[in-house]
């Protein structure tokens, strides 16, 4: 028995994946005459029964606007809401509640800090550094500032294997590095990056640290105060909750030292022509009538995810080993990202097929995957490549996905 058939063995006398599937409807659809093989969690993960139930549930029979009704489903309302803040300052393992604010999601929540604490902080000459394989979402929120500000963008290089060189981002740390953003876990690749270790340097230096959790949160939970930074972003849709709702977590002395983001009702304490004065966090960076339902939906989310590790994350694990295995048996098949840490993402590409053609033939078999440069285009040209085909698992996939995967990879490589 292979060492990864036994691995996976193990995991799954602590992880029921087939109940769990069934929490899932889509995974139940058919593509066609196919089963649906979803494998773009990475993309945006599925909705557990849970979620869409509450969601429901919220619509059915709780809905009004939240915080400023005297009358009882207002105030159920936005008891609803604020408890959602709470389930999110739990997960997060945040000191204070009041540090979590709601917004679209990851970029959304990079443009706000960008947009404020960048544009407040920032001056000509000094350095913004930032990592080769950060998404777009953390990168051109700070080519905006650096453009209004004069500051200077730097850039930690990734190795061929697809990690960051620690070395280079040492000799880049400087009484000029004022910010370091960095991705928790990477799109493209998978790589697990040490931010433990990054962040406690980068501090050491005087850098205010943004961490970009958008990959991380749907394999494992973040712990803020472990971490040490001073933002964590993340979105909803990709731990397993509503789309249009995401999170910026940061420490309460920088987030009210901050200017407000964007104006509007809510976020105020008192609105004159003659002038207006802000409310403290969370409520100022909360302009307008927010997304509820999508808190609500959020919060239950993180609940179910977390009560699923640390099993669910030793089954992926498992997974991941099982995959890279069968991928790389593939004659032709290159994987692109072997970091040593990685969550459940394999990045390949097929002999010289385009990785577009690829993910067109793979969907004729109901299989969904992501091609392409996945917002990550600084990344493909340090690796040289136009793109790449990626499957990305989450806890509810199995064996059999991977098998199907592999089959239909096989498939494709005889037709070229
Ligand atoms: N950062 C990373 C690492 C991501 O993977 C993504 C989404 N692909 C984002 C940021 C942006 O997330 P969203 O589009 O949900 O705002």
């Amino acid at each position: 028995m292979s060492c990864s058939i036994s691995r996976l063995q193990e995991a799954l006398a602590r992880f029921d994946v087939n109940r769990v599937r069934g929490e899932f409807p889509v995974l139940s659809r058919r593509m066609g005459k196919h089963p649906l093989t979803f494998l773009d969690s990475g993309a945006s993960a599925q909705k557990p029964l849970a979620v869409i139930e509450r969601i429901n549930r919220y619509y059915s029979e709780e809905h009004a606007n939240i915080h400023r009704g005297v009358y009882r489903l207002s105030e159920q309302a936005t008891l609803a809401y604020e408890h959602a803040r709470e389930r999110i300052a739990r997960f997060l393992n945040a000191p204070e509640t009041r540090e979590v604010i709601f917004t679209r999601g990851a970029t959304e929540s990079v443009n706000l800090v960008a947009a404020t604490w960048g544009r407040a902080n920032l001056r000509a000459g000094d350095e913004i550094l930032l990592t080769g394989m950060e998404h777009h979402a953390n990168i051109v929120p700070w080519q905006m500032v650096a453009e209004q500000t004069g500051a200077v963008i730097r850039v930690v290089p990734v190795t061929p294997a697809g990690e960051l060189d620690l070395d280079a981002f040492r000799s880049l740390l400087s009484p000029r590095t004022k910010f370091f953003g960095c991705v928790h876990v990477s799109n493209a690749l998978g790589t697990i990056n040490p931010v433990e270790t990054l962040v406690r340097e980068a501090k050491a230096v005087g850098a205010t640290v943004l961490i970009d959790g958008a990959q991380a949160v749907a394999h494992f939970v973040p712990d803020v105060q472990a971490i040490g930074c001073d933002f964590y972003v993340f979105s909803g849709h990709k731990l397993f909750g509503p789309t249009g709702i995401g999170v910026l977590w940061g420490r309460a002395d920088l987030l009210n030292a901050m200017p407000p983001y964007q104006g509007g009702g809510d976020m105020i304490k008192k609105v004159d022509f003659d002038g207006t004065t802000y409310r403290e966090i969370p409520e100022r960076f909360e302009a307008g009538t927010p997304h509820i339902s999508g808190a609500i939906g959020l919060g239950v989310a993180a609940d179910y995810f977390a009560a699923l590790q640390p099993a669910a994350h030793a089954y992926e694990d498992a997974l991941l080993e099982y995959a890279v295995e069968k991928l790389t048996a593939i004659p032709g098949l290159r994987l692109v990202g072997t970091a040593q840490r990685k969550v459940a993402v394999c990045s390949f590409l097929l002999g010289d097929i385009h990785p577009h053609d690829v993910g067109t033939m793979l969907d004729a078999d109901g299989i969904a995957v992501r091609t392409g440069h996945h917002c990550a285009m600084p990344l493909m040209k340090t690796l040289g490549i136009p793109g790449t085909v990626r499957a990305s698992m989450a806890f509810y996939n199995t064996t059999e996905d991977i098998d199907r995967l592999a089959v239909s990879l096989e498939r494709i490589r005889k037709m070229f």
